[in-house]
């Protein structure tokens, strides 16, 4: 298939580019405005691949987007384009607004004309990458959000995601496109910007700073390989259900405080510390507003329906992504410049 990626230069999308160009046949347009998140650099191993373009713009750009929907013919779109920072969108919740929400809605406007006026593309999937976090957080003991669950969200952030998820829904019911809604765990792996967790907490580590952790440290998460993820994405492009929605988790619940600690424990034995512990920089801050408690998503349907599963856990998933940043510190001054 000839598809489209919206936030290819980012974290997920661009291993998912990746993942696409170098084990399926499928010709990849990625479309991305480089914000701060995005950078090129994540795509240098296949910058010059014959089934790769790159094309600089704002999903929100109406008719550029129309315009190489016109030129190019994709049979789909995978839209992961969006503003991706709890911590951002509670301090400046505008671009979150403009991106996730208006800028979806605009994809799902370029994609009904596109359609209108090209009767004979009527396989065309719109794959839209959502987040566990539209369920809103769970109490300790409840069980994972299925499929079924109803939006919850609490954050600017998840606020943005659910209302471009219904958006969505309702351009799929209402004007016949063929849609597909993916809800992922918190992803982690190599090229994610280190202001997130696990990048921030490694980085500070290698720069003997303080590890900041919010309240104390008992909100849980489920989280997911970058890899694993994308390899899901990969399968639901071609064999997933149209209209439906699957959930994407890695089974790795863990709250923030083992988290770090693991990472510490990782990092005492790569820098071969003796005797004092890197978890010396652990340090507790005021808790984030709103701050959700637990997120878990039960992933059984991708799971049978699609016999998908992830390889790495937890340990094997961590080891990579240490080696990667301690062997990348270049990347993370080049993108945090
Ligand atoms: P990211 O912040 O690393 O990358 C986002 C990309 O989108 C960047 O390349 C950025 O330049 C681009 N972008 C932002 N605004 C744009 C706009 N208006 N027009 C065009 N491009 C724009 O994000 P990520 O972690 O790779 O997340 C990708 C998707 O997956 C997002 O939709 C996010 O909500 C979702 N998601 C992420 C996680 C996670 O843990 N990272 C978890 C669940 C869901």
């Amino acid at each position: 298939m000839k598809i489209f990626i919206t936030g290819g230069a980012g974290f997920i999308g661009s291993a998912l580019i990746k993942e696409l160009i170098f084990n399926t046949d499928h010709e990849i347009i990625n479309i991305d405005k480089l914000t701060y998140a995005g950078n090129l650099l994540n795509l240098k191993e296949i910058e010059n691949n014959k089934k790769y373009k790159f094309r600089k713009f704002d999903i929100n750009d109406f008719r550029e987007i129309l315009e190489i929907f016109k030129i190019e013919k994709p049979e789909a779109i995978i839209n992961l384009a969006a503003e991706s920072h709890v911590d951002r969108s509670i301090l400046e919740p505008a671009n979150f607004i403009k991106t996730n929400i208006l800028g979806t809605y605009s994809l799902l406007e370029v994609v009904r004309e596109y359609l209108e006026k090209n009767k004979n593309i009527n396989s065309f999937k719109f794959l839209h990458i959502s987040t566990d976090e539209v369920f809103g957080d769970l109490s300790n003991g409840e069980p994972p959000c299925n499929e079924e669950k109803s939006y919850n969200p609490s954050s600017p952030y998840s606020a943005s995601k659910a209302s471009s998820d219904h958006l969505v829904r309702a351009w799929g019911r209402t004007f016949n496109i063929q849609t597909i809604i993916t809800n992922c765990t918190n992803n982690y792996g190599p090229y994610q910007f280190p202001e997130k967790l696990i990048p921030l907490t490694i980085n500070n580590i290698i720069s003997g700073k303080k590890i900041p952790i919010y309240g104390d440290g008992n909100q849980s998460r489920d989280w997911l390989y970058v890899d694993d993820h994308v390899r899901a994405l990969s399968k639901i492009i071609i064999n997933g259900k149209i209209n439906e929605t699957y959930n994407i988790s890695g089974n790795n619940n863990i709250s923030n405080i083992s988290l770090v600690k693991k990472i510490c424990n990782l990092m005492d034995k790569k820098l071969k510390i003796d005797g004092a512990s890197t978890s010396e920089l652990i340090s507790f801050v005021k808790d984030r507003e709103g701050h959700d408690v637990r997120y878990a998503l039960d992933s059984n349907k991708i799971r049978n329906e699609l016999n998908w599963k992830p390889i790495e856990s937890i340990e094997t998933g961590l080891e990579k992504t240490i080696d990667w940043y301690l062997e990348n510190q270049d990347w993370s001054k080049e993108v945090t410049k």
